[in-house]
């Protein structure tokens, strides 16, 4: 028998790779090598580097050279790697191409680890008083005139750096420093002294240090879970140990960072994918080597090296952006779970609205539970009231209550948050003679009107098209916008409001990475203004002097046909009443609905979201619906609705006899047809994780072997958060 080199290639397909050991140089469990593939190279990482050859000698190829000193990958990633590829149906390589940086993929030698750190030189200092330069370069020196800061961090706030360094090093205003990682922050600013609540979470967390044990950490918006994040992660420091924060894509505000920074006194490595390769990679390298003792990242971040874990913690935890929806659909908060396991550290999930499978597992014992009630800043509780639309005589979708009500409030040079969940001017443009309206022909749904962009848009695929001037089957101008997006009620309440700033925010306005931050810094002033907004904003961003939000449009979501509806609605409604009233200044939040005695509505006023989770998840246990059973959902899309049909079909067939599974479909996925491709499903739904386990590998290889497979796309989702 011959020893090969077990290998992990970025390749969609379900096996491994066997290669002779290069001629020179030792090759370990998590070494990355450089190996031939097809006519080209590829970089993958061994998994196991004594496997016996299932092939003969002849026909196996030498990997090329072993890329590092040290194995990348070790020990406890490589083994929960495995786990989550089998776990999540993934290609192996995959999952081991999702856990390394982008740069470290290619076949090169490993980047040096330490911190690029710019600072002013003294002319600098002089330049910033003057106020002599504009644009980037100004904005490049206002942020060192607080003191050094290392080129990751500012890659991370100010996208364009690297391009006013160039001229600033010129001008011999600032200069590169090579300073060590660990002299860069100062000494931490202490906290506010903890309540007791926090105390006492902090205290129950802080007994588990040294062993796994998962916490929900359940406390209302601005009731000061991050306090106790840091309280936490002090003492993880305290006993020289990493600490890994996940947040969802949305929270990574350079606020955030900042305020982690200050507070802690040390570098904060940030991992997220709008940072320079480059710099992922040496953060990355940083947490692996150990020098990095808090890294802070979106879902991709879980996969961070920590050889000397202390700590987990995974802030808004019911956040849907923690679930990857292509490729290796992993979830970031399941995956942080059994890494938390593996590592023996306790994990903490926070959120002002838990999942309903956090709540079941707090429910099965699972997991400990912490709650906070109180909101420190807060004097008075938030008062919630529901506007009844019906009967009421509507200004581009506002009624008149909440108009009064928004008046009131800038009235009192308070701030206003208008919320809607929809971009662009109006989702319809409607023809009033022939009931034509526009829709997308990739999709077979309604463009949303831009007016603005004078476009009409595909929110489903961003197809775009000129605004028809006349109804193209009725030839009649009267073409008319329905329903109203952000867009719209920005032009409305501007009207309404001409002497008060009108602040949209959303995909749109915010498209420069800076632009939000800088909005956000505006309006933290003590002014009266209104904010329209879209769930951009339901979440981490303090203003202290928004005292009402005003919630437009939550029916579309009391209909909805997916299960979790409720569960989503219920938490983006509690999140966004949230941002009232968050300082000193009382709140009040306003929900205008159509369906004012909707038991949800109802639940949510009476009881707030523990009241109206426990109901949600008495009912998907009465319906054996997650997290009360497990599913798998497969799904297909191709050019042709027959392929789609065929290879559903077979799938289907392939179950043979279901047993105790319950199956769905084949059916159309909710959206038939997207970016002009035909889509179809098949759910597969089991009582326990062994038992889907337990039919998903054979069937995922039969699915693999179908020949109608090959003409289509088609994926397995393993707890699939949208149906
Ligand atoms: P959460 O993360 O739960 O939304 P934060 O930790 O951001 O809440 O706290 C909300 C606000 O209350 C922040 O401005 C924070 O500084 C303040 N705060 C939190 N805990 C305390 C405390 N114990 N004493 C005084 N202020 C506090
Ligand atoms: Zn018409
Ligand atoms: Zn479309």
């Amino acid at each position: 028998m011959t020893a090969v080199l077990r290998v992990a290639l970025p390749v969609p397909l379900p096996t491994l790779f066997d290669y002779l050991p290069p001629t020179a140089g030792e090759a370990k469990a998590g070494s990355r090598v450089r190996v031939p593939f097809g006519r080209g190279e590829m970089v993958g990482v061994v998994i196991d580097p004594a496997a016996e050859a299932t092939v003969g000698a002849k026909r196996l190829k030498r990997a090329t050279e072993v890329l590092d000193p040290y194995p990348l990958l070790d020990a406890e990633l490589l083994a929960t790697l495995a786990w989550a590829a089998d776990y999540w149906a993934g290609a192996p390589g995959e999952a081991f191409a999702n856990a390394l940086p982008l740069a470290l993929r290619e076949p090169r030698p490993l980047p040096a680890t330490g911190r690029e750190v710019w600072a002013l030189t003294v002319q600098g200092h002089s330049a910033r008083d003057a106020k002599t330069r504009k644009g980037g370069s100004a904005s490049l020196l206002e942020a060192l005139y607080d003191g050094p800061r290392a080129a990751d961090e500012l890659a991370f706030a100010l996208p364009a750096w690297r391009a006013a360094a160039r001229r600033l090093v010129e001008a011999g205003l600032i200069e590169k420093l090579e300073l060590e990682e660990t002299s860069l922050p100062a000494r931490p600013a202490p906290g506010p002294a903890l309540s007791e609540e926090q105390a006492a979470a902090v205290a129950a967390i802080g007994e588990g240090f040294g062993g796994f044990q998962p916490y929900l950490l359940d406390g209302v918006t601005g009731s000061g879970k991050t306090e106790v994040y840091l309280a936490l992660i002090e003492r993880a420091l305290a006993d020289g140990k990493q600490t890994l924060l996940l947040v969802p894509e949305i929270g990574l505000a350079p606020q955030t960072v900042r305020r982690l920074r200050e507070r802690l006194g040390v570098a904060v490595e940030v991992l997220h994918s709008n940072l320079a390769e480059g710099e992922r990679a040496r953060a990355w390298l940083r947490a692996r080597n150990g020098t990095a003792r808090v890294v802070l990242g979106t879902r991709s971040a879980v996969f961070t090296p920590l050889p000397n874990a202390g700590l987990i913690i995974v802030d808004e935890e019911h956040d849907a952006s923690y679930k990857q929806q292509e490729g290796f659909r992993y979830h970031a908060r399941d995956l942080a779970l059994v890494r938390a396991r593996a590592l023996d550290v306790p994990v903490v999930l926070g959120s002002a609205t838990p999942s309903l499978e956090s709540l079941g597992n707090v429910e099965a014992g699972r997991y400990r539970r912490l709650v906070l009630r109180g909101r420190p800043g807060a004097s008075q509780p938030t008062r919630v009231r529901i506007v009844d639309m019906r009967a009421q005589r509507l200004d581009h979708g506002l009624s008149p209550t909440l108009v009064h009500a928004v008046a009131e409030t800038v009235g009192r040079g308070e701030q206003a948050l208008v919320f809607r969940n929809r971009r662009g001017y109006a989702p319809v443009l409607l023809c009033h003679d022939c009931g034509w309206h526009a829709d997308c022909p990739r999709c077979e749904r309604p463009m949303t009107l831009h007016a603005g962009r004078r476009r009409l848009v595909c929110h489903h695929c961003d197809n775009t098209m000129p605004v028809p001037a006349a109804c193209p089957v009725c030839g009649s101008a009267s073409l008319s916008p329905q329903g109203q997006g952000t867009e719209r009620l920005e032009e409305a309440l501007n009207e309404r409001f001409p002497d008060i700033p009108v602040v949209r925010i959303d995909r749109e306005t915010t498209r420069r990475r800076e632009a939000f931050g800088d909005i956000l810094d505006g309006l933290r002033e003590d002014k009266p203004a209104i904010l329209v907004g879209t769930q951009m904003l339901a979440k981490g961003h303090d203003l202290p002097n928004l005292t009402l939000v005003a919630i437009v449009g939550v029916d579309e979501g009391l209909h909805s046909v997916d299960f979790r509806a409720g569960e989503r609605l219920a938490q983006l409604v509690v999140q966004v009443a949230g941002r009232a009233g968050r300082a000193s200044k009382p709140g009040s939040v306003l929900l205008q609905t159509h369906h004012p005695d909707h038991a949800m509505l109802h639940g949510l006023l009476r009881g707030g979201y523990p009241a109206v989770a426990a109901t949600l998840l008495e009912e998907r246990r009465l319906l054996e619906l997650p997290p009360y059973a497990h599913q798998v959902l497969l799904r297909a899309d191709a050019l042709g609705r027959a392929e789609v049909d065929d290879f559903l079909a077979q799938a289907h067939a392939a179950i043979g006899d279901p047993g105790d599974l319950r199956i769905a479909g084949p059916m159309p996925a909710p959206m038939p047809l997207r970016a002009g491709r035909h889509r179809g499903q098949l759910l597969v739904e089991a009582g326990s994780r062994a038992r889907l386990h337990g039919f998903l590998r054979p069937w995922q290889r039969a699915l693999a072997g179908l020949p109608s497979a090959r003409k289509v796309r088609w994926s397995l989702d393993v707890d699939p958060i949208d149906l």
